[in-house]
């Protein structure tokens, strides 16, 4: 099956989201970003992530919630 770009990044998303909650993967390991809902590497250099980058996994979800994206 072909995927789009859109598709793969929505399924990249939902499975980090799914390994994450399950702690299997750290934050700092994802290829997508949550906050953003795109490729992290796309979205790298935005301010919110310098913050996420140096603190735990706890932090990047609260970033999260204060930016409305749960
Ligand atoms: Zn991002």
């Amino acid at each position: 099956m072909m995927l789009t770009a859109i598709q793969e990044l929505a399924a990249a998303l939902a499975e980090e989201d799914r390994l994450e909650e399950r702690g299997v993967l750290a934050a700092g390991d994802r290829t997508t970003c949550h906050t953003h809902q795109s490729w992290a590497r796309d979205c790298a250099a935005n301010p919110a992530h310098v913050q996420a980058r140096v603190n735990s996994a706890w932090a990047t979800r609260a970033l999260a919630v204060l930016q409305g994206a749960r």
